[in-house]
């Protein structure tokens, strides 16, 4: 058994279980069962490859996969991870400051994709962090896992560092929020892939949907992928968006109208809620927006 760090053209490559890793091609066999030929194999793949040499090697089969991260193109599926555990959703407390919409964005995606959000707010340092009571109170009581984080002064990142343990772990959040601080001050040993993984992209050598999984010290991985910094809102539809939002969900199917938009109607549950104070206004709000479409 072995899994698909990344992928590169034809090449794959695999980590094995005593984690030395070998550059295999795929059995042509394979490639024909596929509609889609180009993610006949994908990064995060649980795959089953036979050693062909001391490094090199061929996949036979690719396990079922789960936690896709995918994007829409041309009505095809382009798979950009596969067997994602969780997600991160990296925001920083100041410098970018707080944007809990944009939270709320990766939150449906993560929701849609079938993977596990958790928070985390970075740059505490720079903040009161009593100013965050109101945000962490609300992403709390919808069960989401929140760390309160400085990469700079040390703080949570132990607990940060056990959240990853043994999990295959996408970092997303946009660029400035200290997701590389973070990795750093997580894992020091990760220091030179890290930098080296995005200063080869700088150079534009990879296509910007190509991901990397980062072995970790320890179990699991963290995934770098450069596409997810203009991350969008693959594949869902205005309909699905509701079902979406763990604390709208369930006014939702009391509306009186059962194809209700919790938009403009009259009578209806999610609104009612609003008004009664038990959904937050805020929530709503950025619900009305992802359903509109409307750019973050
Ligand atoms: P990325 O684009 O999300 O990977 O963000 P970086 O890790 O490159 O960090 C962006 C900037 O934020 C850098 O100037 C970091 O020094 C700074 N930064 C990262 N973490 C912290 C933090 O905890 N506190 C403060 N004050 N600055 C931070
Ligand atoms: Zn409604």
């Amino acid at each position: 058994p072995g899994r698909v760090l990344r992928v590169q053209g034809l090449v794959s490559e695999v980590e094995a279980r005593d984690k030395s890793v070998y550059q295999c091609a795929t059995r042509r066999l394979l490639k024909t069962m596929s509609t889609d030929v180009r993610h006949v194999v994908a990064a995060g793949d649980h795959v089953w490859f036979r050693p062909s040499g001391e490094s090199e090697g061929i996949i036979e089969s690719v396990d079922p996969r789960y936690g896709v991260l995918s994007r829409t193109s041309k009505g095809r599926q382009h798979i950009i991870v596969a067997n994602v555990d969780q997600l991160i959703i990296v925001s920083s407390a100041g410098e970018p400051g707080l944007k809990p919409n944009l939270i709320d964005r990766y939150l449906v995606t993560a929701e849609n994709a079938g993977i596990r959000p958790l928070l985390c707010i970075n740059k505490i340092d720079l903040i009161d962090p009593a100013e965050l009571q109101t945000i962490v109170g609300v992403y709390g009581s919808l069960g989401y896992e929140v760390h309160l984080v400085s990469a700079k002064d040390g703080i949570g990142i132990d607990r940060l560092r056990r959240a990853l343990h043994g999990k295959d772990t996408v970092l997303s959040g946009q660029s400035g929020v200290g997701k590389s601080s973070l990795l750093n001050a997580i894992e020091p040993g990760l220091n030179l892939r890290v930098s080296a993984v995005s200063r080869e992209n700088d150079k534009g050598k990879h296509t910007t949907t190509t991901a990397s999984l980062i072995p970790l010290a320890t179990e699991g991985h963290v995934i770098d992928t450069p596409g997810i910094r203009q991350f969008q809102l693959w594949d869902i539809i205005p309909e699905e968006v509701a079902g979406l939002f763990r604390d709208i969900r369930p006014f939702g199917n009391l509306c009186r109208f059962p194809n209700c938009t919790h938009t403009h109607e009259t009578d209806c549950a999610v609104k009612n809620a609003v008004a009664d104070g038990i959904l937050d206004t805020r929530r709503y709000e950025s619900y009305c927006q992802i359903h509109a479409g409307d750019a973050a």
